[in-house]
């Protein structure tokens, strides 16, 4: 028989550990998956994969990413959640109770009343050689997280893209360091136009257009040069750099909920703006997998605050038999 719960959090990041605090201190006894490397992660998700954290609130010296997430590991389980180092392989989100299978399992083995998708994305790579050993150690793909570190300051950067998400990273960048240099694949920007020409007109950016990124060089601990390639020419460059970020776009977990969810363009959960809720009632969604444009802890955590109080009030009114099977055209998660 599969076991049923009132709520399900599938996710073990900033999102899913705030929500799962919230409702184990309702008394709703929540389950979080927190998977088993699902999508390439360790349960506690991305920050696990950092070192100092120095922009979550309550840490004035900073905390590293994997004691952070052992913390809100250990709060969730102090407020009453079920933890369960499982990745969650499919889920039926057609009727309710919504019904979830555990990897491996040819049956449903739980079901839920309520469901919470805090599955979070990923940044894409490029597989450039030299990527794996430079990776956090000059690599990066967010420059608000990592930007301030000391090994950047004052030092020539990399940005790899030619989109909005590069040109803002750039200009972030320029606070910190001697000078960005933005390696553009084609001729033109796909920025906005804003975007663009306060990217070209910045006295410390260099644009380089038809350059492709070949390999991260380094002396053995730290990244120190990028080798490029005209892509037109073929000819081989270099440009001595410190930091390489890459703003070329991440890919949220919705593997799981595409068909059943509405998802956007890019393949992040729609939700209806100023809640968590999705198009399908009982259904929330939090952190990055519904959130392209901020992509922070503390944003994923309230996001997992507003989730949790969502399906808290959710339950109550399916308690009182109050909750509507459709919801009004107004309620409709925007595009
Ligand atoms: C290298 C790096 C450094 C960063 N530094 C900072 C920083 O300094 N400050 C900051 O604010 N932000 C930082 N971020 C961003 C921050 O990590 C993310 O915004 C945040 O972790 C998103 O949280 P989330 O809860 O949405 O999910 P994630 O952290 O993405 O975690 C999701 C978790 O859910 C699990 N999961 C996925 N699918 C399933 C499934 N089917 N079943 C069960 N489990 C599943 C995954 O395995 C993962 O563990 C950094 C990110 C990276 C990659």
């Amino acid at each position: 028989m599969p076991e049923h719960h009132k709520v399900a959090i599938i996710g073990s990041g900033p999102a899913g550990h705030t929500a799962a605090v919230y409702l184990g201190r309702a008394n709703l006894e929540p389950i979080l998956f927190e998977g088993m490397m699902a999508n390439g992660f360790a349960p506690g998700g991305q920050l696990t994969t950092t070192t100092d954290v120095e922009n979550y609130p309550g840490f004035p010296e900073g905390v590293l990413g994997g004691e952070l997430m052992d913390k809100m590991r250990a709060q969730s389980e102090r407020c009453g959640a079920k933890i369960e180092t499982e990745t969650i392989e499919k889920l039926d989100l057609s009727e309710r109770p919504f019904k979830l299978w555990r990897e491996g399992a040819s049956e449903v083995t739980d079901t839920a009343d309520a469901v919470i998708i805090a599955t979070g994305a990923s940044a894409r790579r490029m597989d450039l050689p030299g990527e794996d050993k430079y990776w956090q150690n000059g690599i990066s793909a967010c420059a608000v997280c990592d930007g301030a570190v000391p090994i950047f300051r004052n030092k020539p950067l990399v940005v790899i893209g030619g989109g909005d998400s590069a040109a803002e990273e750039a200009i972030y960048l320029t606070k910190y360091a001697s000078h960005v240099h933005v390696l553009v694949r084609r001729d033109v920007l796909r920025a906005s136009k804003v975007m663009a020409s306060r990217l070209l007109k910045h006295p410390k950016v260099t644009v380089h257009f038809n350059t492709a990124p070949t390999e991260a060089l380094g002396d053995g601990s730290l990244l120190t040069a990028v080798a490029t390639k005209d892509t037109k020419t073929g000819e081989q460059g270099k440009i001595d750099a410190n930091g390489l970020f890459y703003a070329i776009g991440h890919d949220p977990a919705t593997s799981l909920v595409k068909g059943q969810l509405e998802l956007d363009s890019e393949g992040y959960i729609q939700t209806i703006p100023g809640s968590a809720e999705t198009n399908v009632q009982g259904v929330f969604a939090a952190g990055d997998v519904q959130d392209k444009r901020y992509r922070q802890a503390i944003t994923s955590a309230g996001s997992g605050c507003m989730a949790a109080l969502d399906a808290e009030r959710y339950l109550a009114e399916l308690e009182e038999g109050v909750a509507t099977e459709e919801r009004t055209n107004a309620d409709q998660p925007s595009k």
